[in-house]
C-alpha cells in the first residue's frame, strides 16, 4: 500500500468534512469516524466528497477499547495510520454553579480523553516508522475561556497540553504534535448558539464575520504537509482575529 493514510475523528461534522476533503485533496487515503454513522449522514458525506478516497467508520472516541478497535481494524483493511486529526468534541454548557458532574465528564470524555485514547494507538507505529502528523482540534476557549463552558474550556486547554508535552516526546522520532484553536466557525456547534448572543460574537471579530470550516480545514492540511516539517508542540490559532497574543 503507497497511499498515506489519515484517520480524522469527528470526520462527518462540520470542520471535520471539510477537513476529510482538504485532506483526500492532497493524495491521502482519509477514514472518518464519528459517533453518529447513520444511512444519510454516510449518504451526506460520500455525496460531498464524491470521487476522493474517503472511508467511514464508528466510533465513540471517550472509550478506550473503542478506540483501540478501530485502530486496529483501519491498519488491517488500509494499512498504518499517518496522520492522526482529534476533532470529534461536543459542548454541555451551564455556568459553573449549575454544571453537572455529568456534563464535566461528558465534556472531558469526548473532547480530551478522546486525544490520549488515540495518541496511545498510533504513536508507537509513527515512531517505529520515523513519521507521522498529529492535529489535535482544540479552541480559542481554550486559551481564554468563556462563561459557561468551564468544562470546554478545561479540556481544551488540556488537550493543548497533552500537545506539548507529546511533541517533545516524539520530536527525534519525525513525529510533529500541534494544535489548532478555531475561533467562532460556522457549523452546527455554533448554530445551536442562540442568535442574539451570536451576534454580539461576531461584533466582537475583528475580520467582522465568523470563519467557515475550510478555514480550519486548511489549516490542518499545511500542519500535515512537507511545508510544516519544522513545526512542533504549536498552537495555531484561526479565529480572525478574537484573540490576539504571542
Ligand atoms: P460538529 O458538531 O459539526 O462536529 C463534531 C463531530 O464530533 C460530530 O460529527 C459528532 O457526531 C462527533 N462526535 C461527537 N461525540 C463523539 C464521540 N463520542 N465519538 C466520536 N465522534 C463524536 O462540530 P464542529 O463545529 O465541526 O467541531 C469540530 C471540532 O472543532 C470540535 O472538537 C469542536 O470542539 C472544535 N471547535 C469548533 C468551533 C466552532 O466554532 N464550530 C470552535 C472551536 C473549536
Amino acid at each position: 500500500m503507497n497511499h498515506r493514510v489519515a484517520l480524522v475523528t469527528g470526520g462527518l461534522g462540520g470542520i471535520g468534512t471539510q477537513i476529510c476533503r482538504r485532506l483526500a485533496g492532497d493524495g491521502l487515503r482519509v477514514i472518518a469516524a464519528d459517533l453518529a454513522t447513520d444511512a444519510a449522514r454516510r449518504q451526506g458525506f460520500f455525496d460531498a466528497l464524491a470521487g476522493l478516497d474517503v472511508h467511514v467508520e464508528t466510533v465513540d472516541v471517550s472509550s478506550y477499547d473503542d478506540c483501540a478497535a478501530l485502530v486496529q481494524r483501519i491498519e488491517a483493511t488500509h494499512g498504518p495510520i499517518d496522520v492522526l486529526i482529534n476533532g470529534a468534541g461536543i459542548t454541555r454548557d451551564a455556568s459553573f454553579r449549575k454544571m453537572t458532574q455529568e456534563q464535566w465528564n461528558a465534556v472531558l470524555g469526548v473532547n480530551l480523553d478522546s486525544a490520549f485514547n488515540l495518541c496511545k494507538q498510533v504513536v508507537d507505529g509513527m515512531c517505529e516508522r520515523g513519521r507521522g502528523r498529529i492535529v489535535n482540534i482544540s479552541s480559542i476557549v481554550g486559551q481564554a475561556g468563556a462563561f459557561g463552558q468551564v468544562n470546554y474550556a478545561a479540556a481544551k486547554a488540556g488537550m493543548h497540553g497533552l500537545t506539548m508535552a507529546l511533541a517533545r516526546e516524539v520530536a527525534r522520532k519525525g513525529v510533529t504534535v500541534n494544535s489548532i484553536s478555531p475561533g467562532y466557525i460556522q457549523t452546527a456547534m455554533t448554530a445551536a448558539i442562540p442568535d442574539e448572543v451570536r451576534n454580539q460574537m461576531i461584533a466582537n471579530i475583528p475580520m467582522g464575520r465568523m470563519g467557515q470550516p475550510d478555514d480550519i480545514a486548511q489549516a490542518v492540511a499545511f500542519l500535515c504537509s512537507d511545508a510544516a516539517s519544522y513545526l512542533t508542540g504549536v498552537n495555531l490559532p484561526v479565529n480572525g482575529g478574537l484573540f490576539i497574543s504571542f
